[in-house]
């Protein structure tokens, strides 16, 4: 017999679902009472893929949210002249607000250009403006034009705002912009949205990896593929989800993140969708996707006891 609970009837197999869904979202209002690994050493993650609309920026500013909720310190670095992520996070990206681009004429330093988010006080963001758009021809003519970022990130630099996570939020090009970015990280993140055109191009961007591998930064890797827009109600999302996992194994996240319109929504808003509605599937989702980054690399904690 199943058991019934008091008053209306339900089944208690039945409220599962539901009292699942009801404690991740308290989870998220009260990030408080959960804790995620704080990673050995600080983690400098590129997001990047050239091509468009594919949940970069949107990536990008939910991972760095859930993480900051976590009380981690996240610093996001708006690398893209369209200055999304900077919206997202609430963060002023026009006129002459320091940004990215003194940073990479190398005029002021990150923490001088870097504002913390309303979001959390644990978010910071170095925001775009437009001056960027010119810096991938200006850059063409600089000194150490594709280690420019690379010199802006030294520990020195980022030893006040002292982040555990950095990430970088790429513009949809595989110019000088997004090798600034593979050059000063150690990681690629890459969103690959779940549709049909999903992995054209994907040859060109891994090409690009190795080059940069090979010649400006030996310790970069592809260590996470997020796949982003997942519509359950197309054959297609699962044929692309199955032929992306077949390709790149266990780099790619379990979590898969939905097609969510609360989650388009959440930048007009200048938020994330962890602040817009915390409740909601996409929020729940990056939550997921942002422990099984921060497992996957291992914490502080570990490393003591190993050593
Ligand atoms: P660009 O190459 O222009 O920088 P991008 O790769 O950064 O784009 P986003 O800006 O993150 O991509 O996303 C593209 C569009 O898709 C945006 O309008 C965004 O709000 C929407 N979007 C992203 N993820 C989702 C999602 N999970 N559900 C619904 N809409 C989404
Ligand atoms: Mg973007």
């Amino acid at each position: 017999m199943t058991e019934q609970k008091p008053g209306d009837g339900t089944p208690f197999s039945d409220w599962t679902p539901i009292a699942d869904a009801a404690a991740r979202a308290t989870q998220v209002l009260h990030p408080q009472e959960l804790s995620l690994p704080k990673p050995p050493h600080r983690r400098v993650i590129t997001v990047a893929n050239q091509k468009g609309g594919v949940g970069k920026t949107t990536s990008t500013v939910n991972l760095a949210a859930a993480l900051a909720l976590h009380g981690l310190k996240v610093l996001v670095i708006d690398l893209d002249p369209q200055g999304n992520a900077s919206t997202a996070l609430g963060v002023e990206h026009r006129g002459e607000v320091p940004s990215i681009y003194d940073v990479l004429l190398g005029e002021i330093s990150v923490k001088e250009a870097a504002a913390v988010s309303d979001q959390s006080p644990n978010l910071w963001c170095v925001p775009a403006t437009i001056d960027l758009a010119g810096a991938e021809v200006e850059l063409v003519t600089m000194v150490a034009r594709e280690s420019r970022l690379k010199t802006a990130l030294t520990e020195e630099a980022l030893d006040e705002l002292s982040p555990d996570y950095v990430f970088i939020d790429c513009p949809p090009s595989l110019g000088l912009l997004t090798v600034n970015a593979l050059v000063a990280a150690e990681e690629v993140l890459i969103p690959i949205q779940c549709e049909y055109y999903a992995l054209e191009g994907l040859g060109q961007l891994l090409n690009n990896i190795e080059l940069v591998r090979g010649h400006l930064n030996t310790s970069l890797e592809v260590s996470t593929i997020v796949l982003t827009m997942y519509d359950g109600r197309t054959k297609l999302a699962d044929q692309v989800t199955k032929d992306v996992r077949d390709y790149f194994g266990d780099t790619v996240l379990s979590t898969v993140i939905p097609r969510s319109v609360k989650v388009s929504e959440a930048p007009g808003y200048g938020q994330t969708v962890l602040a817009y509605d915390p409740g909601s599937r996409g929020a729940m989702s990056y939550l997921d996707a942002a422990k099984e980054i921060a497992v996957q690399g291992g914490s502080a904690d570990e490393q003591e006891a190993g050593e």
